[in-house]
C-alpha cells in the first residue's frame, strides 16, 4: 500500500466510513483496509457511528487508483476509477496480472473455427500460432465465418 492510500484510508475512517465502503472506493480488498486500520489504530466500531449518523448515507469520495487524486463522480456516468487516461494506462501497465484476469473474450479462430478464450486488451484471432501461420501463409480460413 502506498503512503497516499494510507492517508486516504485514514481520512475516510475519520469520516466514519466502513471498511467495506473504503475498500470499494479505493479498489482494494476489505482485508487490506482492515489490517491497515488495525495497525494504525483506526479500528473500532466506526461502522455503528456511521449507521446512526443519518438515514441518507454520506457521499463517499472516490480516488484515482493510480495517483490517489480525488475523483468527481458525475451521476449517470460510468463509475470512474482513474482521474485521466494517462493514469489508467500507467496503472494497468503496473498490474499486468490483473489485466489477464479481466476482459475475457471467447472468439472463433479465423483459421480452424474452434472457439477459444483469451484475456486482456490485445486482440487474438487465432487459437494457436500454428493456425495463424496456416491462415497467413496458406490462406486457410474458417468456412463457417459469415461476412
Ligand atoms: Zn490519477
Ligand atoms: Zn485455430
Amino acid at each position: 500500500m502506498t503512503e497516499q492510500q494510507k492517508s486516504i484510508i485514514k481520512t475516510l475512517r475519520e469520516q466514519n466510513f466502513s471498511y467495506n465502503a473504503i475498500a470499494k472506493a479505493m479498489g482494494v480488498t476489505v482485508a487490506t483496509v482492515k489490517s491497515y486500520c488495525q495497525r494504525a489504530g483506526l479500528a473500532g466500531n466506526r461502522k455503528e457511528a456511521f449507521k446512526s449518523q443519518s438515514d441518507t448515507p454520506l457521499e463517499l469520495p472516490t480516488f484515482c487508483r493510480c495517483c490517489g487524486k480525488q475523483l468527481i463522480q458525475r451521476e449517470k456516468v460510468k463509475h470512474r476509477k482513474f482521474c485521466s487516461d494517462a493514469c489508467r494506462v500507467t496503472w494497468w501497465n503496473a498490474h499486468p496480472e490483473l489485466v489477464k484476469r479481466r476482459n475475457p473474450h471467447t472468439v472463433k479462430c479465423l483459421c480452424c473455427g474452434k472457439e477459444f478464450t483469451y484475456f486482456g486488451i490485445k486482440q487474438h484471432k487465432f487459437c494457436t500460432h500454428e493456425c495463424y501461420i496456416k491462415h497467413r501463409y496458406e490462406g486457410v480460413t474458417c468456412d463457417t465465418e459469415t461476412v
